[in-house]
């Protein structure tokens, strides 16, 4: 049996059990997806939203790139959160980060990763310069790592808080509250980083005055 073929095998035993266990299970979620969570996380395989929070499908609307990034001429992104917010009305946006992000340590070696990829890795390059002072000190390897990959994860939080999509959801209706989580992969838990409920003051630059 080819590598793909397995998945598609899974896939049938996996819906029949799920129809054994509620017969109207796929019925119910054909018609009707009511998540309150839009979750923007990392390709990363071993990072998967649903298993890791323990929620099923239809629970959470998902966004992944690498190294969840939240970049503002990303048309793929936006549109996701213009959806999530606006017509799913989701109530929580999640950034989740993972430490050792393979994305995170490419963007701190000087490899040339080829067009398009060093595009995207520059966004994280150009974290790593707001931060610099930080992180210039640490000498660990890992360590530089792990701590770049949570100063990305607030500052792709604070990218949202820009968009002004975010801004008109918190001005008219009171939401979404917005969370910054890293996962660890060598133990499976998340941490939560850093808040930012509706309402909460950015740079002012940024702040929308005629929403
Ligand atoms: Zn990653």
């Amino acid at each position: 049996m080819k590598s793909y073929e397995k998945l598609l095998r899974e896939n049938r035993s996996w819906a029949q059990q799920m129809i054994e266990k509620d017969p109207q299970y796929f019925d119910r979620l054909a018609h009707l997806q009511t998540p309150e969570f839009l979750w923007i996380g990392c390709s990363d395989s071993r990072v998967p939203a649903n298993e890791i929070t323990g929620t099923q499908p239809g629970e959470i609307f998902v966004h992944r790139n690498i190294a969840n990034m939240v970049v503002h001429t990303d048309v793929n992104l936006l549109s996701v959160l213009n959806y999530a917010v606006n017509h799913l009305k989701v109530k929580h946006v999640i950034v989740c980060g993972h430490y050792g992000c393979g994305g995170i340590k490419a963007a701190l070696t000087n490899h040339d990763y080829k067009q398009v990829l060093n595009m995207w890795l520059r966004n994280i390059k150009d974290v790593y310069r707001l931060h610099e002072k930080e992180l210039s000190k640490i000498n660990d390897e890992e360590k530089l790592c792990n701590r770049l990959v949570e100063l990305n994860v607030t500052e792709q939080l604070i990218h949202l808080a820009k968009t002004s999509i975010i801004q008109r959801a918190w001005k008219y209706h009171d939401r979404p509250h917005l969370h910054g989580w890293v996962y660890g992969l060598k133990d499976g838990l998340i941490k939560p980083l850093m808040d930012m409920v509706p309402g909460t003051r950015i740079d002012s630059l940024y702040e929308y005055d005629d929403l």
